[in-house]
């Protein structure tokens, strides 16, 4: 439902808020790309397979499976050596886990027999392949690669938009559409700050508004129930 947005408001100050809530997730565990990155698994292989993985599924399943899978293989060549019966039965705990299995051997596959065993950092060669969407790259390219654009998954486009900073109806326009307000060295740090403050803080229903610590900036557009 739309509201009008809120005039009572500071400016908007990106960097002052992200830093805000930089501190309000301490005590949150980080998203599983940037766990499995924390952990060592930073390749862009190990974290297109992670995202793959982390498709509706909740990482606290995502994380444990994709670490289950890199302890048997994390590199392509490794992969490719297991059949597509022997993934599935490694990542059975994540929904969909039949189609990733594919998936991810596929993407194995291609990255030894196309690309030389190497993926390379451009975005348009990882979405080539089936299961790895905008998101999926433009994340593994920041972590891996360190350049991207803004990685949009359903936390950071809802939150932006309640923002007021972005008016976009998709995860692809507010991809566009943050390219233009948050400075390109916060891109990735955008999503690892924003999906635990959405998953823990500005919710997608009844987000805690009134202890939250952007409050001062935050428009509230579209929001009209919250504690
Ligand atoms: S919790 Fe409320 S005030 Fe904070 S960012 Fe979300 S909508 Fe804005």
């Amino acid at each position: 439902m739309a509201t009008r947005a809120r005039t009572d408001k500071r400016p908007f100050d990106i960097p002052r808020m992200l830093r805000r809530i930089e501190e309000a997730i301490r005590p949150y565990p980080p998203a599983a790309m940037f766990a499995l990155a924390d952990l060592g698994y930073r390749s862009l292989f190990e974290q297109l397979v992670g995202c793959v993985i982390s498709v509706r599924t909740r990482d606290e399943v995502s994380l444990p499976t994709s670490i289950r899978l890199f302890e048997v293989a994390r590199t392509p060549a490794a992969m490719m050596g297991l059949s597509v019966t022997r993934i599935d039965s490694l990542i059975r705990a994540s929904t969909f886990h039949e189609a990733k299995a594919r998936d991810i051997h596929t993407l194995a596959r291609r990255t030894m027999t196309e690309l030389g065993g190497t993926l390379p950092c451009d975005g348009s060669v990882l979405t080539s392949f089936h299961g790895i969407g905008p998101k999926c790259a433009n994340l593994a390219l920041g972590i891996a690669c360190g350049h991207g654009r803004p990685a949009v998954d359903v936390h950071v486009h809802r939150i932006t938009n309640r923002w007021g900073i972005i008016h976009t109806r998709t995860p692809e326009e507010t991809m566009e559409a943050l390219e233009g307000v948050v400075e390109r060295r916060d891109w990735v740090r955008i999503n690892r700050l924003l999906v635990p403050f959405g998953k823990h803080i500005c919710t997608a229903r009844r987000p805690r508004c009134s202890s939250c610590v952007v409050n001062a900036y935050c428009r509230q557009i579209g929001v009209v129930d919250y504690v």
